[in-house]
């Protein structure tokens, strides 16, 4: 039997109303009991943490990852993304299907549990397709890849166009008791836009891409979920009118939830003039205003959850050996001359984001736009309720995943340091306060950043 106690930390579990200086004992893989700070005895062999001056928060979830495995070992592979997973205080991540071969067959949601139970750390929930090769034509059978693991099911990465085969995906996923994560994107309008319609698409010479391609989506498939009384998880929310949607049909009764990821809310589209496919992903970067709406949605509960995007890419798909020289993240790039505009508009979209995640989050805390209790929601328990997990919360009883916060630590984002196998970050160079510094799964400790730990 193992255990451990998390002694005299700041105990945030909102599941359970609880914000305060408390012990935590985990026996087991399970969490035996909360008690007052002092109060908890620990048993014979128990690994012992002195929590004081840090946050112990039920583990962190992400329902949002690309871990690239099977298919691109070169970006990552489901071990190197679970390490940096937990480097980052996540204890279960979701993993999304565009892989290659994809995800939408039980022998590749084995494959990938098969491989994360190998790591030895931070939980895997394979997210199954919606669609055959997520090509929109063929529906997955959503019941055995529920019985092989999925509780989320997602093409994210390209958006569902067909509303007849949509339509039925959320009746029969809901029947299922599971909810489908939408990518809204018109690729009429988005045109493979390579940045946010407005002046920073203008001044690169890049297609620009509009704010509509994602809210007509949006309102397209709100008014099915409606309709079909079928919950909807909407990924990766970046625009205004996203937001007042999303608004107007709960006021109208939908289940909708939604998800931001840090770099929407954390930088606007002038970053790409800065750090050029660093900062390229699909929805773009937004303009100020939107990202302003972004922090009060975050502030008021509109968006429920913050979810990374991870979306790790060799310097290759991201052509650095071409454009790379024209973005330094000291100044702002001039125009593109019209063959590397032409590149940048080919170049893989998407950022990794696994082990900077906290730390931005950790940044409305400290601007006192949330509170503590408000960010372990919207890291922790509005995630596993998304994915139906006994998660989320330190009751007695659930699985032991633990996140132990030091809210205070300093920090430089180096990525060369980092667990991922790739460095696609904006956030280079940047100081950030907070970060994870323990991580238990299980009752596990699979990640220790403590001094000359880490
Ligand atoms: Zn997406």
């Amino acid at each position: 039997m193992s255990s451990v106690l998390i002694r005299g930390g700041r105990v945030i579990d909102p599941a359970s109303r609880i914000d305060g200086a408390f012990d935590v004992l985990a026996v087991d893989g399970k969490i035996e009991r909360v008690a007052p700070a002092g109060k908890a005895a620990a048993p014979e062999h128990a690994a012992v943490v002195d929590a004081r001056r840090c946050w112990v928060v039920p583990g962190l979830i992400d329902v949002h990852v690309h871990l690239r495995d099977p298919g691109f070992p070169q970006k990552e592979t489901i071990q190197t993304g679970l390490r940096a997973a937990a480097a980052g205080g996540f204890t279960t991540v979701a993993a999304m299907a565009n892989t290659q071969p994809v995800n939408d067959t039980p022998e590749i949601s084995h494959y990938m549990l098969e491989r994360a139970r190998g790591a030895h750390t931070t939980r895997l929930i394979p997210v199954s397709a919606v669609t055959k090769a997520l090509q929109g034509r063929a529906s997955v059978d959503y019941r055995a890849m529920a019985a092989a693991g999925a509780r989320l099911f997602s093409d994210d990465g390209m958006p569902v166009d067909d509303e007849a085969l949509l339509a039925r995906a959320m009746r029969e996923i809901a029947g299922l008791g599971f909810v489908i994560s939408l990518h809204e994107e018109d690729r009429g309008l988005s045109c493979n836009g390579a940045a946010n319609a407005g002046d920073v698409a203008k001044h690169l010479g890049v297609t620009g891409y509009p704010n509509a391609a994602e809210a007509m989506r949006i309102r397209r498939d709100l008014a099915l979920a409606l309709e079909q009384k079928t919950p909807v998880h909407i990924a990766h929310v970046s625009t205004r009118e996203s937001l007042e949607l999303i608004r107007d049909a709960r006021t109208r009764g939908a289940q909708v939830t939604c998800e931001v990821t840090p770099h929407h809310f954390a930088m606007d589209h002038r970053a790409v003039l800065r750090h050029g496919p660093n900062a390229k992903m699909n929805p773009p970067l937004r303009a100020e205003g939107d990202v302003e709406t972004l922090h009060a949605a975050i502030a008021d509960g509109t968006i429920d959850m913050i979810a990374s995007d991870h979306a790790p890419h060799d310097p290759a798909s991201k052509h650095l050996d071409e454009l790379g020289g024209f973005f330094s993240p000291g100044e702002d790039a001039p125009r593109l001359p019209a063959h590397a505009a032409e590149t940048f508009a080919d170049c893989a979209n998407g950022v990794i984001g696994l082990e900077t995640s906290l730390g931005l989050a950790m940044d409305l805390v400290h601007r006192e736009l949330i509170g503590a209790s408000r960010l372990v929601e919207m890291m922790s328990l509005n995630p596993a309720r998304l994915l139906r997990l006994d998660a989320g919360s330190l009751e007695a009883g659930r699985p032991a995943d633990i996140s132990i916060i030091d809210p205070n630590l300093d920090w430089t984002v180096e990525p060369e340091r980092f667990r991922s196998k790739s460095r696609n970050t904006p956030f280079v160079g940047m100081r950030l306060q907070g970060k994870a510094i323990l991580t238990i799964v299980n009752g596990e400790i699979v990640y220790d950043g403590r001094k000359g730990n880490d």
